[in-house]
């Protein structure tokens, strides 16, 4: 046997049993949920205080046992692992009971810019994930063996031959470049799209806003055989979410998750709020005032504990996301906690003057207001002051400046100074996504907790 065999074996077993379990408990009962999930995470808590060095202290040093911990509830006695905690413990973080061949030492970038490394089990966590995203992309309709054009980023072939994109996965998925993706090469991209003929489009949202945005102004008819476009990985703002349900002519379906693996949330076939998987995680929102969120439409930053990385357990681990808890239980007939939405990250919010956070979704590109803008970015570097770089297109005028401004000055309430600069260009980030935001203040000026903590003190 080949040690490439080796290892697709386990991966095949753990996805096998993953997706086994996933197809019972997404029909189980609340209480029955939470059962898996309370015994899971007492297993999980006994692991880390057995195996995983960083633990044993934590609860040795609050004079804590595993088994004081009886409900996700009685987790706040532990304390938040920030990114920082997560660099510096990384080689007390690793479970002592795993050989050194089963770690996967992966990294992570995000959109915070501190980047993050820690541990996969070989052979187990990727698996688990596909198990997970399958059973979300079920809810679409979606088999492995469908025709899906990729759109997340990656950089494919050169403008030396033209060719901006290439086959994989034994030529089901057509990975397609982000990087060159310009008025003049979108035609061809969509004569490639069109004779591909897929049955799904992932996309990072950033990037399939791009050519959705040719397309409508192009009046470039729908892909016939797409069912629905699959995005993850950013925030999906309104604007975003109708411009692509729009020039698709198709659902979107977008999920909620990080390559921490602490958290994943999806949307069903009857409701665009995330459905939070217990088996996959125990999920906190904190709320402004540092207590548990627990009204529905309240808004949280999210806290969270892997379930299912036991060689790297991630506990209450701050992912620095804001999302809305919503109401359940939802029409679809699962029981699972349900978010309303992801606001995004603690750095997706413009902080104003009297230090309110606005939330980027609040900022609707696909308003009219926008129709000569080609791209844009804010910066912010001060509270309540903004500047606004603007990629113009061919009929620019300065009435297109007074328009935003004013659009602008709506949203904000006045609690923000807008100020514009015309850009030739707005690079990607190294990841290919578009940011629509660089927030640049001191993080801890823009975080839900440390504002609780200030107002406290104040
Ligand atoms: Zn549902």
């Amino acid at each position: 046997m080949t040690m490439r065999a080796l290892h697709i074996l386990p991966a095949y077993s753990a996805y096998i049993r993953t997706y086994a379990l996933l197809q019972r408990s997404h029909w189980w009962s609340r209480e029955e949920l939470l059962a898996y999930q309370a015994e899971a995470l007492s297993r999980l808590l006994d692991h880390a205080y057995e195996n995983v060095p960083y633990y044993r202290r934590v609860f040795d040093e609050r004079d804590l046992v595993p088994a004081d911990i009886r409900t996700p509830g009685d987790l706040a006695l532990l304390p938040i692992l920030t990114r920082e905690d997560l660099q510096e413990n990384l080689a007390d973080l690793k479970a002592r009971n795993y050989p050194g061949s089963a770690f996967e030492y992966v990294t992570t970038g995000g959109s915070t810019g501190i980047p993050v490394g820690f541990y996969y089990e070989r052979g187990a966590s990727r698996a688990k994930e596909w198990a997970f995203m399958k059973t979300q992309w079920d809810r679409v309709g979606y088999r492995f063996t469908d025709r899906c054009v990729v759109l997340r980023g990656y950089i494919v072939g050169s403008a030396r031959d033209d060719v901006y994109w290439k086959k994989a996965l034994f030529g089901r998925w057509l990975v397609m470049s982000s990087h060159h993706m310009t008025e003049e090469t979108l035609p061809a991209y969509i004569d490639r799209i069109r004779r591909f003929r897929p049955r799904f489009i992932q996309a990072y949202p950033s990037t399939a806003v791009v050519l959705a945005r040719y397309m409508r102004e192009h009046e470039i008819e729908a892909f016939p055989t797409v069912q629905a476009v699959l995005c993850g990985s950013e925030n999906l703002y309104p604007w975003q979410r109708s411009l692509l349900a729009g020039a698709f002519g198709c659902r979107v379906f977008s999920w909620y998750g990080n390559s921490e693996q602490t958290v994943l949330a999806g949307e069903c076939e009857e409701s665009p709020h995330y459905h939070i998987f217990p088996e996959y995680g125990v999920i906190e929102l904190i709320g402004r005032d540092g207590r548990p969120v627990e009204r529905p439409g309240e808004a949280g930053e999210v806290v969270t504990t892997s379930l299912i990385n036991p060689i790297c357990p991630l506990i209450r681990y701050r992912t620095m996301d804001v999302a809305v808890l919503g109401e359940g239980p939802c029409s679809c007939g699962r029981n699972y906690p349900l978010l309303e939405k992801v606001e995004g990250r603690v750095q997706d919010f413009i902080v104003t003057k009297d230090r309110r956070l606005i939330s980027m979704t609040a900022v609707n590109m696909h308003s009219g207001v926008f129709d000569n803008v080609a791209q844009f970015q804010f910066y912010q570097k001060v509270e309540g002051e903004v500047l606004m770089r603007i990629v113009r297109r061919p009929g620019y005028t300065e009435a297109d400046t007074e328009q935003i401004l004013s659009e602008l000055e709506k949203k904000f309430e006045g609690g923000v100074d807008v100020a514009i600069r015309f850009v030739a260009k707005i690079p990607r980030t190294r990841r290919g996504k578009y940011q629509f935001l660089i927030q640049d203040l001191p993080p801890d000026r823009c975080g839900l907790l440390e504002q609780a903590c200030g107002d406290e003190s104040g």
